[in-house]
């Protein structure tokens, strides 16, 4: 049994980088002027709260990447959010988008396991908002294979990952690239150049973290850091949430059709 581990591995890690590597849904992105968008993953409710805040503050709306299952549970990113929360996050004019239901990795599952939980997540979230389908994607840890990315290209708009860099030029829209915003390495200076960078560019800068909170998670950061970043973006870009760049660029079509029209349709 032993023996057969370290083959294991070498094929588990050969998936993976092939997943990192292979793009499986080219696209261009130019957006004059920049564009930014501020998504938060797993929901905890203080990313509706204080982060939802923020955005608004400054008339601006986020993405949130919802793992239906989470709905009232407590984790190391504290509480996360109650239904009604996502009701209230779609009201405000913010985007519900998917995550896996039961946060199930992308690059262990298999594909079927990976879909019927997607399923179960879009389900969920129908029953919350009449008619409404999830549009955009992240993948949970920022996990992938190959296989799940040939998979879920064509069922979103977009697949957003964690690794890192800016979107611009050729990109692959299953796997858009991110800025982390993260209490432990916060760089106010770093975060403004991006902004910059996506200015100049016509770039599309997304940023992500989980809970925001005077005393975040390792993977959240605190309102101060936040409200910093966006007050900066706000007057440097436009500043939107990931289905408002994707459709602004022509690039919604490949969803199912009936997918974005609920949507839009329930945005209204
Ligand atoms: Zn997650």
């Amino acid at each position: 049994m032993a023996s057969t581990f370290p083959i294991r591995a070498l094929r588990w890690l050969r998936r993976h980088r092939a997943g990192r590597i292979v793009c499986t849904r080219p696209a261009h992105v130019f957006c004059p002027g920049g564009a930014i968008s501020f998504t938060f993953d797993d929901f905890p409710r203080s990313a509706l709260t204080a982060g939802g805040a923020i955005l608004e503050k400054y008339g601006c709306r986020g993405t949130y990447y919802t793992a239906l299952n989470l709905a009232g549970t407590r984790d190391v990113l504290g509480p996360m959010f109650e239904p009604g929360d996502i009701c209230a996050a779609h009201q405000q004019g913010h985007e519900i988008a998917c995550h896996t239901f039961r946060h199930v990795n992308c690059a262990r599952a298999g594909v079927r396991e990976i879909a019927a939980d997607i399923a179960d997540n879009e389900a969920a979230l129908a029953a919350l908002i009449p008619g409404y389908a999830p549009v955009n994607f992240a993948y949970p840890y920022g996990e992938l294979s190959l296989r799940a990315k040939r998979a879920l290209a064509p069922r979103f708009w977009s697949c957003r990952g964690i690794s890192e860099g800016l979107n611009f030029g050729m990109v692959d829209l299953a796997e858009l690239r991110v800025a982390r915003i993260h209490a432990s390495d916060y760089n106010a200076g770093a975060f403004r150049l991006l902004v910059d960078r996506a200015v100049d560019a016509g770039g599309w800068l997304i940023f992500y973290t989980h809970d925001v909170a005077d005393a975040p998670s390792p993977f959240g950061c605190t309102p101060e850091q936040l409200e910093e970043i966006v007050s900066y973006a706000a007057v440097r870009a436009s500043v939107l949430p990931v289905c408002d760049v994707v459709a602004r660029l022509g690039l919604a079509e490949a969803a199912p059709a009936s997918s974005a029209h609920r949507q839009q349709d329930a945005r209204m």
